[in-house]
Parts: C-alpha cells; structure tokens; sequence
C-alpha cells in the first residue's frame, strides 16, 4: 500500500512538476531557489524523509534535532496530499509549492506587492504555493497595510 501511495504521489508530481515549475513559481522567486531554501529547513526535509518512509514523527529518532514540531505536526496532517518533485528537493502540496521557513516571508510580500486585499492576497498565494500557518500569516501582513485596508 506504501509503495502504490507513494508511487500514485510519485506520479502526480510529475505530472504536476512540469505544469507548476512554468504556472505556479511566483514571480521572482526560481524553483532552484526554493530547493536550496528546502535543503537548508530541517523541518521540510525531516517532513520529506518521513514522506518516503511513510513513517512520522518518531520521538526517539528525532530527540537530538533542531526541527520545529508545530510545523512537522501541522504537514503530518495533510501527509495524503504531500508528495515531492522528481528530484525530491521539494516538497508539494496537491499542486502547490510547499514553501520552506526562509522563503515564507518574500513569498507573503510578493503576493501583496499589488496590495489587492485581503481576500485576493490569499487567492493568488492558495494557486501557487502551501505552508502550514499560510493564512494567518497573510492576514497579519494584510491587518497592517493601509493600502489594503482601502481595498477590502
Ligand atoms: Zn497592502
């Protein structure tokens, strides 16, 4: 069952990877980026080691490691819809980008660069990329923007 999941994932991803890597990479911001920024997060790449071996959070094999736990928990949650790109380096949500923690602020601001509001802010990061906390992270950008405010 492991095996027919993470291939079915597998697939998927590759179909997507294509479709994403023209579609879905926000603007400014390279794939090649965003997978250096993966390999650096321990936390997405303990999230994608346990992707592959179907195995989460184990405490006495992650006692000695910096990772963020709320985070960990939060992709364990959606672990169904979590698959990698080919080369595994990043790792993806349905169809979108799971953003690691370096990137997540530059990605918020890119969004908000048009200053469209709140809703449209949300809609326009949701196409493109994923990260646990995504939502309230825009709606504390958006609450302190007078610009917006003026928009919703
Ligand atoms: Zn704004």
């Amino acid at each position: 069952m492991t095996t027919s999941t993470s291939s079915r994932q597998q697939k998927i991803a590759e179909e997507y990877i294509q479709h994403i890597s023209i579609e879905s990479v926000p603007k400014s911001l390279t794939l090649a980026e965003i997978a250096a920024e993966t390999l650096k997060d321990p936390t997405v790449q303990l999230a994608i080691s346990c992707l592959h071996k179907n195995k989460w959070y184990q405490s006495h094999d992650t006692k000695n490691m910096q990772f963020d736990r709320d985070t960990l928990q939060s992709l364990e949650k959606v672990k169904s819809s979590l698959s990698t790109d080919k080369s595994g380096s990043i790792l993806i949500k349905n169809n979108k980008l799971v953003i690691p923690r370096s990137l997540r602020h530059k990605c918020i601001d890119l969004a908000h660069e048009g200053h469209l509001g709140i809703m449209k802010t949300k809609q326009l990061i949701r196409q493109k990329i994923w990260f646990p906390g995504v939502d309230a992270m825009v709606e504390d950008k958006i609450k302190n923007c007078i610009s917006c405010q003026s928009c919703t």
